[in-house]
């Protein structure tokens, strides 16, 4: 649902009046609450509120028990009808009228400074009045008491500044039926069973230890096995396409970054820098395309040394709050599968096809067939960009018309270019529907300027590359935590970090389990042997919580035979096969990037 539909619909409205209602019961159960702003958002509504400080000094928070009280008397008051009432007042008499209200008197005055208004709009239903535009359902009862719901608090700074009061902010929702709030509530649910952090320690993929820091995230052998898989995957997409393995350091000079412009743009994002005695200075660094410039840079390139593709699976820093930081999505450390292609003005376009047609490519193997573009551009009002307008009116003109070439569908943003050059982004929605940016692909016509790159032209003269900056996956640790939420950890075949699971029924038939897992090893499968005093029964239950792909059931009968019996971790039973033909249609799985097995 685009936001302008969502904005004119009834459902918008349904939210936003809820917002009053619930902020209602909010001020019904704590008189003493003053009133900040209540918006809808994509999945509900929030209301921001000041419950003064502790005795500690510290803001008053709404503890479990406020929320459910909240929740009822916000249905209670559903319950009971009364209409919204539209007004609007003069300035002076609205300072009046909410001077115990000290949000609401900074949102009038800044109305008055921002749009010289001279009255401003009231919504008032029973006692509640609220300053808002509207627009809002005729009477309360029109958000059903039992399609709408409290949700969950967190803090909140008003006006999502730092510096300014610390918030207590309440989400809610509302739908226009039962059913749909019923959905929604499944929905939350499954995203919290499938999320990554759960899965993550479950499957042993993962672990964040507060001795090494915050946001820096420890691979167990699982999880690096599947993200060496994804690594190898990827080398060998790029070798097809012509790309060259580079290989870069982890620090590099300040000055390098002073060149490039990242040390000024993203100076507060960044590790501080690490000065040495002699008033060296280094960066851990934040982006991998200064060092491969670098790299361009090292000999002199002519028009037959372009398109030159340098790929890195390059670890990058970055100085993320810590209350920032969630799981594998935020972090302080992460590895980009980084490519700068550096290209003759003739070349960009169909290089920027060939990485469309590389990320399309990317994201069906993966199982990630619902996805769009998103077109970056720069924001003519902001001072953010570098580089003239007439090289931004280029760059994104070569993306539109490769994207039109590779019937890749875009909408276009403004503002959301990079700051040396625009972008096009990929959106991904995982099956829970939940949309994410992973791939970028980014046209660049600044760096080789600030660097002066050049390269000799069929015409004997010296011409500046264009760069295109590059990432199918974006940063592999927040792609894994995405994949291992769309697949809910049941990864294909061909990605799962154990395929298959060895189930030898009793002790004596573990010399058999172990020369079926050597031969299956042998043709680069993953395999473990479960040599446990477990029961059988107890051994598969335990691979299919491990969600590995296949148990091999080995007793007297499948070791005569040369067999084995097959299970999957979905429960099947693929009954009794030869080794040979269990080998066959693995490897056929396999090599096909199958999702089922
Ligand atoms: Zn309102
Ligand atoms: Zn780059």
């Amino acid at each position: 649902m685009s936001n302008d539909n969502y904005a004119e619909s009834e459902l918008y409205k349904i939210r936003h009046s809820a917002a009053h209602v619930m902020a209602e019961a909010v001020r019904d159960l704590f008189p003493e609450a003053k009133l900040a702003i209540g918006p809808p958002i994509e999945d509900g509504f929030y209301y921001d509120f000041d419950l003064g400080k502790d005795e500690n000094g510290k803001p008053r928070t709404f503890s479990e028990d406020d929320l459910a009280n909240i929740d009822k008397r916000f249905k209670q008051l559903l319950k009971k009808n009364a209409p919204f009432n539209q007004s609007s007042m003069k300035v002076a008499d609205a300072l009046e009228f909410f001077k115990e209200e000290p949000y609401k008197v900074e949102l009038i005055e800044d109305l008055v400074k921002n749009e010289g208004v001279e009255e401003v709009g009231i919504y008032q239903h029973r006692e509640f009045a609220d300053l808002c535009r509207g627009p809002h359902v005729p009477f309360t009862k029109k958000v059903r008491h039992n399609a709408a719901q409290v949700l969950r608090t967190s803090g909140a700074y008003w006006r999502g500044d730092e510096n300014r009061e610390q918030l207590q902010r309440i989400y809610g929702t509302a739908f226009e039926s039962k059913e749909d709030l019923q959905a929604f509530l499944e929905a939350l649910e499954e995203a919290k069973e499938r999320d990554h952090r759960r899965l993550g320690k479950q499957l042993g993929l993962f672990h964040i230890s507060a001795l090494v820091g915050s946001g820096l995230i420890l691979w167990l052998p699982k999880g690096a096995m599947l993200r060496e898989t994804l690594e190898q995957f990827m080398r060998k997409a790029q070798l097809d396409r012509g790309y060259l393995p580079v290989i870069t350091p982890h620090i590099g000079s300040i000055e390098l970054y002073k060149t490039s412009g990242h040390y000024e743009k993203y100076s507060k994002d960044q590790f501080p820098p690490i000065t040495l005695d002699d008033d060296e200075e280094y960066m851990l660094k934040p982006m991998n395309c200064p060092h491969h410039i670098a790299i361009y840079d090292a000999e002199p390139r002519s028009y037959r040394d372009l398109p030159l593709r340098l790929a890195e699976f390059g670890t990058v820093y970055r100085y993320e709050k810590s209350g920032q930081l969630n799981g594998l999505t935020r972090v302080r450390g992460f590895t980009v599968d980084d490519s700068h292609l550096f290209v003759t003005p003739d070349q960009l376009e169909d290089e920027f096809i060939g990485v469309i047609e590389l990320i399309k490519h990317v994201f069906t193997t993966m199982g990630m067939t619902d996805f769009e573009a998103r077109l970056g551009v720069n924001d003519p009002e902001s001072d953010k960009y570098i580089g003239g307008m007439d090289v931004w009116a280029r760059g994104i003109a070569a993306i539109e018309a490769a994207a039109k070439a590779a019937n890749m569908p875009y909408t276009i943003d403004v503002g959301e270019a990079a700051f040396y050059g625009p972008k096009l982004d990929f959106m991904v929605r995982d099956v829970l529907k939940r949309e994410w940016q992973l791939g970028t692909i980014q046209v660049d016509f600044n760096l080789p300027e600030r660097f002066g790159l050049e390269y000799t032209g069929e015409d004997g003269e010296k011409h500046r590359p264009i760069m295109i900056h590059r990432a199918p996956f974006g940063s592999m640790e927040r792609f894994i935590g995405v994949l291992i939420e769309h697949f809910n950890g049941a990864f294909p075949l061909w990605m799962a970090p154990v395929q298959v699971t060895m189930v030898p029924i009793a002790d004596r038939h573990i010399p058999y389990a172990e020369k079926v897992a050597g031969e299956l090893r042998a043709l680069g499968m993953r395999v473990e042997v479960d040599g446990s005093s477990d029961r059988m029964n107890k051994k598969i239950r335990n691979a299919q919580l491990q969600k590995i792909p296949y148990m091999l059931v080995v007793g007297d009968s499948e070791e005569e035979a040369g067999q084995v019996a097959v299970r999957t971790r979905d429960g099947g039973n693929l009954g009794t096969q030869d080794v040979a033909a269990f080998k066959l249609s693995a490897l056929e799985k396999i090599s096909t990037f199958a999702r089922d097995l």
